[in-house]
């Protein structure tokens, strides 16, 4: 595959940036590739394990001549990088992100982005429960869906070179409303979080059940929760103040739900919860049928642990 972008800066050197880096770098899609992050050891460690070519102590030293720049950061710092680095930005550049949220990201950084730069916000749906330069893997985007939330307006050729960089990075790309994007994750990904951060906090707040029990009788079931529940602390914090009317909705919509439920419970109604968890059997096999999980028992553990 050839080059298509000659420079690219990326900003934050985390999981998704560090990802981005190596999966450009196994197909030869970046003439060189730059980066900054906050620290100076995040900066050092992506430097010294090849994942950019180039660091900078400033996030507007790294867009310099770059004419694609992902923000790769969390949600909540994405205005205030994109103010910093605005006056910086070469003309004809390409500007995107990876933030979990759309809408409130798209609120944070357009306003700063100057005439003649194209703003294209994007989200690949992929990730680990690990953070930091030494999480990212080349192959984390396969076969996974990278949404792409347009502006009215947006540049034809540049939307088209953004979409063909993340199919060349094994992504299945798809174009979206940013209010519609928010509400599907609020749906797949936002609520099943917070689901899962009450879930471990729970356990661990039952008294009645030791620390112990819980941690060698998690694999039925609590097993998935912890590792869910593990995530990066900053970055979910960001995407619940951010996606915080769709996440409400939907979460108002289980609270409902699970009272019912409840009650079915209480009254003894087996017919009930079992038309429940046979419709929700059909959505793990449709999830299985796209090519989104794998069907082996146990998600594929079973004699690995
Ligand atoms: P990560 O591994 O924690 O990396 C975040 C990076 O941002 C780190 O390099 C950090 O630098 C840097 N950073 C934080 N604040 C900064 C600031 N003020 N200025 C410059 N750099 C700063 O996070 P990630 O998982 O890659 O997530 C990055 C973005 O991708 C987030 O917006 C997230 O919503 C989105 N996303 C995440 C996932 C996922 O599952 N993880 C999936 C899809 C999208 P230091 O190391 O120096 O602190």
């Amino acid at each position: 595959m050839s080059v298509i972008y000659d420079r690219v800066a990326l900003l934050g050197l985390g999981l998704i940036a560090g990802s981005m880096a190596l999966a450009m770098r196994e197909k030869g899609l970046a003439g060189r590739i730059v980066g900054h992050a906050r620290s100076a050891e995040t900066r050092q460690t992506a430097l010294e394990i090849g994942l950019v070519d180039e660091v900078f102590d400033t996030a507007a030293e790294a867009v310099k001549g770059a004419d694609l720049v992902v923000f790769c950061v969390p949600v909540g710092v994405m205005g205030q990088l994109a103010a910093e680095v605005a006056p910086h930005l070469e003309t004809g550049a390409t500007v995107s992100d990876v933030g979990s949220v759309k809408g409130a990201v798209i609120k944070a950084i357009a306003p700063h982005i100057p005439e003649g730069v194209h703003f294209i916000p994007g989200h690949p749906l992929a990730g680990t429960e690990h953070s930091g330069p030494r999480a990212g893997f080349a192959s984390l985007f396969h076969n996974r869906w990278c949404l792409l939330t347009p502006l009215e307006g947006t540049d034809p050729k540049a939307l088209d070179r953004l979409r063909q960089l993340w199919t060349e990075m094994g992504a299945n790309v798809d174009e979206m409303d940013a209010a519609h994007h928010d509400l599907v994750l609020a749906v797949t990904s936002h609520a099943p979080h917070l689901i899962a951060y009450t879930m471990v906090g729970v356990a661990d707040d039952l008294k009645r059940v030791t620390e112990r029990e819980v941690i060698n009788y998690s694999a039925a079931g609590f097993r998935d929760f912890t590792r869910i529940a593990a995530s990066d602390p900053t970055m979910w914090r960001d995407v619940f103040l951010n996606n915080k009317e769709a996440t409400l909705e939907i979460l108002g919509r289980f609270t409902e739900e699970l009272f019912d439920l409840q009650r079915a419970i209480r009254r003894g109604d087996g017919q009930q919860l079992f038309d429940y968890f046979t419709r929700t059997r059909a959505i793990r096999r449709g999830i299985i049928e796209a090519g989104q999980d794998t069907d082996a028992p146990d998600f594929g553990r079973v004699g690995k642990d």
